[in-house]
């Protein structure tokens, strides 16, 4: 059976998660789920990157004596986050977990071994949020572009991993294989990166009290960001359950925000070669959701809480906005008077009210029964499918759209109420190919709108649909005639303000 091992890069818990953690998580999940839907064995990685300096000044600020007690709250309410999301990750992995150290104990070890780590001293600028060094050409006005705030100059005894050894090598997987890096744009960026300006990476701090202990040197921490990769690894059982590890390396699909794809497309891959592991088949970067213009983020004030959003609107809602707005891999604007016009207008007019007719026009001329089968298709499986696998959001919904208004425009060409008077077998084909369409996209639906999916096989008095096999599910025809259809409340009622 195929398998398809996915991740989200896992997150700092000095504050809760903003729509920006949602929205990558959130297509995580769409795309889990739709590889799980096709009987794939899919595992789905998330989770929070514990080892980083910035935990103990959060911990201090919110009067926390024990930086544990604060991880434990901190990583139970981003848990609960996803899981109040509908996010239906494999493994929620922390980093302060013992078999993650225990994984990176191992690599750090196997690297040294293959002779890529070596002491050094390090002086440059160093960036307290991003937890990395940062060159001039990086800094903008002298400030992190990121941070806005300007980076500290650090000097310290380091260990180094010899990252420029492997240069050639990065521009050989990188020009051989195109979907390494996506989108092409991210591709050119980090070619020219490791083409010309990458350096050996300090991978050891001594002035940090948070980290896992170098090994052999208890006097330095292992970079967080040198740790946090390795995440990959250990989620899925390297060091402590091979055969699961070698169930699902090399990874998938590595999901990235685009101001992280440095550290996933050339340290990480660069680690991999040197432990002599495989990489890799995908890392995908995707944009920022921005709100005035601006990625949102803790410092800067303008975060917005999925939690309350998913309250107001539904999860349905919101995972539908998230895919919809923004062409996967750019930045988009986030705003809830957007999400209104997406909910009243795509959501609750073209699909729930479309499917809300068609259930009471069976009701009313066939008494809710299935009419006798027609012949039809959907040919939009086709762009569907090929957007999933090549995470074209755009694709997907117009597939699914273009079906949900060729069928709006079918109702009112074909007048139901005048074949109601005038030919009733006509009547019959044209409620039947409109209740199987509506069959169809529920199958589309299912990764990206669970909920509503499940509600609308149900009204179609199809509870278990969902168990069905997918390559089945797709046929046309699932809907027998005769069958009885339940129909229920809207699927997206009227909001109140
Ligand atoms: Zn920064």
């Amino acid at each position: 059976m195929k398998k398809f091992y996915l991740t989200t890069p896992i997150y700092y818990v000095n504050a809760m998660p903003h729509v920006g953690h949602a929205y990558t998580t959130t297509v995580a999940d769409v795309l889990a789920r739709y590889h799980r839907l096709k009987g794939e064995t899919v595992f789905f990685l998330t989770g929070t990157d514990e080892n980083s300096q910035n935990n103990l000044k959060a911990a201090e600020k919110h009067g926390y004596k024990d930086l544990n007690l604060y991880l434990d709250d901190m990583a139970a309410k981003w848990r609960q986050t996803f899981g109040d999301l509908d996010i239906t990750f494999d493994r929620f992995i922390r980093t302060t977990e013992a078999d993650h150290k225990k994984g990176v104990e191992k690599f750090w070890r196997r690297v040294a071994a293959t002779g890529d780590i070596y002491a050094g001293e390090y002086e440059g600028w160093y960036c307290d949020g991003c937890e990395g060094f940062k060159t001039e050409a990086d800094l903008v006005e002298g400030k992190c572009p990121l941070h806005k705030t300007a980076p500290r100059r650090l000097k310290e005894k380091n260990y180094f991993f010899k990252l420029t050894k492997y240069r050639q090598a990065l521009l050989d997987h990188i020009d051989a294989h195109p979907e390494f890096i996506m989108p092409e744009g991210r591709r050119n960026e980090v070619r020219s990166y490791v083409a010309s300006f990458m350096e050996d990476v300090s991978i050891s701090r001594q002035t940090v009290t948070v980290g896992i202990p170098v090994p052999d040197d208890p006097s330095s921490v292992i970079y967080v960001w040198f740790d946090a990769l390795i995440n990959y690894l250990t989620g899925i059982g390297y060091g402590t359950d091979d055969a699961k590890f070698a169930e699902f390396w090399p990874a998938d699909l590595h999901l990235v925000g685009k101001d992280i794809i440095k550290f996933h497309c050339a340290l990480w891959p660069a680690m991999l070669m040197s432990a002599g592991l495989p990489l890799p088949t995908q890392v995908f970067a995707h944009g920022f959701l921005l709100t005035g213009g601006d990625k949102m983020s803790k410092s800067l004030g303008n975060v917005v809480d999925p939690a309350e959003l998913a309250k107001k609107y539904g999860n349905d809602p919101l995972r539908y906005f998230m895919l919809r707005e923004v062409p996967f891999g750019s930045d988009g604007d986030f705003s809830v008077e957007r999400i209104e016009e997406r909910y009243g207008g795509d959501l609750a007019n073209e699909f729930g009210n479309l499917l809300h007719r068609v259930l009471a026009m069976t009701e009313k001329y066939f008494d809710g029964k299935v009419p006798a089968a027609v012949d039809g298709q959907v040919p939009e499986w086709a762009a569907y499918e090929k957007g999933m696998a090549t995470l074209d959001f755009a694709m997907v919904l117009d597939a699914v759209w273009t079906i949900l208004r060729e069928a709006n425009k079918l109702i009112d060409t074909e007048k139901p109420w005048e074949l109601a008077k005038t030919d009733r077998a006509r009547l019959a084909g044209l409620l039947y190919s409109l209740l199987e369409r509506l069959r169809q996209v529920g199958w589309m639906l299912l990764p990206i709108l669970p909920t509503s999916a499940k509600k609308l096989f149900v009204q179609l008095g199809l509870p278990d649909e969902d168990k069905r096999p997918y390559d089945q599910a797709k046929v046309w025809g699932g809907l027998k005639e005769g069958g009885i259809l339940k129909k229920g409340e809207p699927l997206f009622p009227r909001l109140t303000p």
